[in-house]
């Protein structure tokens, strides 16, 4: 099996990696082109510098930045890649977007599944991502392999678009927790807490979770390197709550977050990591 992959950011680049590790690595592609330049000199694969070049790959993953980034790419990819092909988005984008992605590759018969990932950069770096795929079981099958070599777990979820679909949900719950531990945080600090007694003992208990855990001491040292950028996360929630506003679900987590990441961007913070979330609740 041959794999490209394009976008070698803080997620796509040590994903590239893992599937290099399996031997299925053939091309890596991406916008500012001295990063895939780089890698492939590195792992001594092909750099790419139009879709032409994953013209012989059997799957091509994607991990850029916006709908528009992948929708580009992918109408690209339809030109040149052979029937049969796959194109895996690890992207987080609308449920619509990975509706016409689909559409566009299915005139050429190549598949595609939308396939986002939760997990962070450490999910990455150890390739233990949870990949929320959504399109044919078949077609899923065709590039497990490749999706394999970065995964900890993988979950069919539906037809095209309910990967995205389950990102959004994921969403919620990464922005309400991102709220909770940076008003604690915040909290603790106006209160004189010891960080270094205050964060295992959270952590100890019921209060433990993954941000905490790998955020809580960096962002108390002002530390906001990404991570996950806030301008990524603002994208994320626009994406979520154009699908709960059609829900009826009441959406106050959602809108906090919104109007906090919005107010970051404002700061000058859209590429610093959520963590930043903190600086606003210091008042
Ligand atoms: P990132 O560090 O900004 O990387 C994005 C990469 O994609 C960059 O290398 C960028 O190239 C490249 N790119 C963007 N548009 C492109 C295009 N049109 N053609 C080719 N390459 C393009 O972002 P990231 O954190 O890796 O996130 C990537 C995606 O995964 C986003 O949709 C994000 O929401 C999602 N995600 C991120 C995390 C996380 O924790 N970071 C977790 C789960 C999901 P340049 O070098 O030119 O910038």
């Amino acid at each position: 099996m041959k794999v490209g992959f394009i976008g070698l950011g803080a997620m796509g680049a040590p994903m590239a990696r893992y599937v290099h590790n399996r031997g299925l690595l053939t091309a890596v592609g991406n916008r500012t082109q001295a990063k895939a330049d780089a890698l492939a000199a590195e792992l001594d694969v092909r750099a790419a510098r139009s879709a032409a070049n994953f013209a012989d790959c059997d799957v091509v993953t994607l991990c850029v930045s916006l709908d528009a980034d992948v929708l580009e790419n992918v109408a690209a990819l339809a030109e040149v890649l052979k029937a049969g092909a796959v194109v895996v988005d690890h992207s987080t984008v609308a449920v619509e977007t990975a509706r016409r992605c689909a559409a566009m590759l299915a005139t050429h018969n190549i598949g595609f599944i939308d396939a986002p990932v939760s997990g962070g950069v450490e999910g990455a770096r150890n390739g233990k991502l949870s990949v929320m795929a959504g399109g044919d079981a078949e077609v899923l099958e065709r590039a497990r392999p490749a999706i394999e070599s970065y995964a900890a777990r993988i979950s069919h979820m539906g037809g095209t678009g309910a990967g995205q679909a389950t990102k959004a949900v994921n969403q919620v719950l990464v922005a309400g927790i991102n709220e909770a531990v940076c008003e604690g945080l915040a909290l603790g600090e106006k209160l004189g807490l010891d960080p270094e007694r205050l964060l295992p003992t959270l952590l100890a208990g019921a209060a433990n979770n993954w941000f905490l855990d790998k955020r809580g001491a960096t962002m108390l040292r002002d530390e906001f390197a990404p991570g996950f950028k806030c301008a990524h996360m603002l994208k994320d929630l626009r994406i979520v709550q154009g699908i709960a506003r059609d829900s009826g679900i009441r959406t106050a987590v959602i809108d906090q977050a919104l109007a906090d990441y919005a107010e970051l961007i404002e700061r000058g913070m859209g590429e610093s990591d959520t963590s930043a979330l903190i600086a606003i609740k210091r008042g």
